[in-house]
């Protein structure tokens, strides 16, 4: 591999992405954190707010956990960010808000892995670590012509090894910004553009034409259904909410949603707990794809006649918007 090629291809050609215009290791790892399953182009207006409201570590650690899932309502994947909240508190007490600066005190904070410690390691601290994304991982097992299946971590460690034995004799903070750069805007996953690649003389996919076969990942199983009764329950000025406490979307606001078989079965099931609705006959469906699994909801209206369920949380209709909801309910239609 011609690292100085690559190197000065990106230095000419890359992205002005605003978390790739800082040495700042806190912004690095929040950009990072972002950019996990999710678009740069829809990163871009989160990151520049996140950094706006928590300038720095410290300020995310002393922030409300409903405020910070606010934040980042719609980009998915919660955990991520409670897990970051963690991180935060961490650096904020033990290491006084300093952000720490060896692989292994970054790897050992929660929500952190490797791929994460060694962008941070590398970007920030111009470090030789690897950063095995998916884009790195298209990227060199096409180089290589690797074809054995990526999903498995013994042939992912391979591409690791390379990766680190090729960022040992780089420049580090340009190096895995390069790779990663050169996987999303020149080594596509499809119509890769080989023409401008500054690392085409000696790709094996390249000159194999096999660029389509590789990087091969084995088939995974598709997303699970569920279906759901969703309750719109509403009196004058206000709506029922319950906070999720499930780990899928934990912290987030949703309208209650019931693994039942039908409105009639929710009816009773409410009853004997002490709770009467009164439900109106209208009903719509909606569905909403996560990457594991789909939800179909089936939507009702309601207003509450006696009783209340303990995890419901009445919210102001004004408020709504104020509260972090998924994107599942905070897309579904509540006018009639
Ligand atoms: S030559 Fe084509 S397939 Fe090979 S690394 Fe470059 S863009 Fe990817």
């Amino acid at each position: 591999m011609n690292i100085q090629l690559l190197q000065t291809w990106y230095l000419e050609n890359h992205r002005k992405l605003p978390f790739r215009e800082t040495k700042n290791p806190y912004h690095i790892w929040v950009s990072e954190v972002m950019l996990q399953q999710t678009q740069v182009e829809t990163v871009i207006p989160y990151f520049i707010k996140f950094i706006a409201i928590y300038p720095t570590v410290c300020d995310l650690a002393h922030a409300e956990e409903e405020h910070l899932l606010k934040l980042v309502e719609g980009l998915g994947y919660y955990r991520r960010f409670r897990l970051m909240h963690q991180a935060a508190k961490i650096i904020d007490h033990i290491y006084q808000g300093r952000f720490p600066n060896t692989y292994d005190e970054i790897k050992a904070l929660p929500g952190i892995g490797e791929y994460t410690a060694g962008a941070i390691m590398s970007i920030a601290y111009n470090k030789p670590y690897s950063a095995l994304d998916g884009n790195v991982i298209r990227v060199i097992s096409r180089y290589m012509g690797d074809d054995r299946d990526m999903r498995q971590q013994k042939n992912r460690n391979t591409l690791n090894d390379i990766n680190q034995s090729w960022i040992e004799d780089a420049t580090p903070e340009i190096y895995t910004q390069a790779i990663m750069e050169l996987g999303a805007t020149v080594c596509k996953p499809k119509n890769p553009r080989c023409g401008m690649c500054p690392i085409q003389e000696h790709c094996v996919a390249y000159q194999q034409n096999r660029q389509d076969e590789l990087p091969f990942l084995s088939k995974l199983n598709g997303p699970t259904s569920h279906h759901y009764v969703t309750l719109i329950i509403e009196d004058d000025d206000h709506y029922y909410l319950r906070k999720r406490d499930e780990e899928l979307l934990k912290g987030m606001y949703e309208y209650p949603q019931f693994d039942v078989e039908s409105i009639h079965h929710l009816e009773t099931l409410l009853q004997e707990q002490g709770v009467e609705l009164i439900i109106e006959e209208h009903y719509h469906r909606e569905k909403h794809i996560f990457s594991h699994q789909v939800w179909h909801m089936e939507i009702h209206h309601a207003r509450l006649l006696k009783g209340k369920s303990p995890h419901w949380i009445s919210i102001s209709k004004n408020q709504i918007n104020e509260v972090p909801m998924a994107t599942a309910h905070r897309k579904i239609n509540i006018k009639r």
